[in-house]
């Protein structure tokens, strides 16, 4: 049956759309989406986007506002199972600032059961799953959390200062590799991870939304009967804000952070575009982003982009450009 759900997912690369609801207060303000059906949404546009005042968008799903966070993992669940089988999976979350990527990654401040994102119901299922096997495979489950900013790597799970990147920046083999074996041993890591990054977040004025925040996790499977060893891994990425910044607005350290976002999050799009085009040279270089998670993106390997908008009009030129870069990719 598993081995059917992983066959459904055609192709290695899905993009799905979220919309975020009206925050609280916000309820009867006019939306930018006209509609959305299936893997279809409208945006109505100012005319200086389209001529009649719409765009059409076309994915392999849309979540409207109202769609749950058990609905948005029922449609992710077969991606993650196929860690188990092997499979590299990377899932990313793209949008601008505030259009709720962390929402689905993580969730909101307030967790509750229901409102629990991506990340933790994923290592929970991988953690049923594999005890459904235990009598044929035995798992092993490892976790690491980095956190990409400025083009430095920075490890997460680490409890002192800050550890630096190495000399070609990518310093995975040396990041902490935690093991765990219960969705617990995974909540307790999360909130080191997000204490660590809300400690640099005071000290420069929110800069979880100017980094890229990774989840990794290493999956290694023995067959009992053959000692026949499996290895798959998953990447969660929370991507930093997609939002452009005016440069005649922003100078000195505000103005490089922007550049190397702007950079890495067309290096990815470069990487995904050119993985759905079948081109044989594939731009990984350009980004530590797309070095770190380079064995991950292409091959057998499967990819998921959540991409997330915003319904206010004022949001409208960001979001039309969100929408464009997932086409792009689509
Ligand atoms: P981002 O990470 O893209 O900056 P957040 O995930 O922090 O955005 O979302 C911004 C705000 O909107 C938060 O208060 C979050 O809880 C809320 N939010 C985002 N998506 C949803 C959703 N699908 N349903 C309810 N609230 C949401
Ligand atoms: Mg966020």
């Amino acid at each position: 049956k598993l081995y059917n759900q992983v066959q459904d997912l055609k192709g290695n690369i899905r993009v799905y759309c979220r919309v975020r609801p009206f925050l609280t207060g916000q309820a009867s303000r006019f939306s930018t989406v006209d509609h959305i059906d299936e893997g279809n949404i409208t945006i109505s546009t100012p005319s200086k986007y389209g001529k009649e005042g719409r765009k059409s968008f076309s994915f392999n799903k849309v979540f409207g506002p109202l769609a749950t966070q058990e609905e948005v993992f029922a449609d992710t669940q077969p991606l993650i199972r196929s860690v188990l089988d092997g499979y590299n999976v990377c899932i990313f979350a793209y949008g601008q600032t505030g259009s709720g990527k962390t929402f689905t990654m993580t969730g909101p401040k307030e967790l509750t059961e229901e409102s629990l994102g991506v990340n933790y119901r994923a290592l929970s299922d991988l953690f049923l799953l594999s005890d459904q096997r235990k009598e044929f495979i035995c798992y092993d489950i490892s976790v690491q959390m980095l956190e990409i900013y400025n083009e430095q790597v920075r490890d997460l799970l680490v409890t002192e200062e800050i550890r630096n990147s190495s000399q070609n920046g990518i310093n995975v083999p040396e990041a902490s590799l935690v093991t765990v074996s219960s969705p617990s041993d995974v909540l307790n890591l999360m909130n080191i991870g997000l204490r660590n990054r809300a400690v640099s977040a005071t000290a420069m004025n929110d800069r979880s939304s100017r980094s890229h925040s990774c989840l990794t996790v290493h999956v290694q499977g023995r067959e009992l009967a053959s000692g026949t060893v499996i290895r798959g891994s998953m990447h969660l990425v929370d991507l930093a804000g997609s939002e452009r910044v005016d440069k005649s607005e922003v100078t000195g350290d505000r103005l490089k952070e922007a550049q190397h976002i702007n950079r890495s999050l067309s290096a990815l799009g470069d990487v995904i575009a050119s993985l759905a085009q079948k081109n044989s040279h594939v731009p990984y270089r350009n980004s530590k982003l797309t070095q770190l998670l380079q064995d991950s993106l292409g091959g057998q390997a499967k990819t998921l982009m959540f991409v997330h908008i915003s319904p206010e009009t004022d949001a409208v030129g960001e979001t039309i450009s969100t929408l464009k870069f997932a086409e792009r990719v689509a």
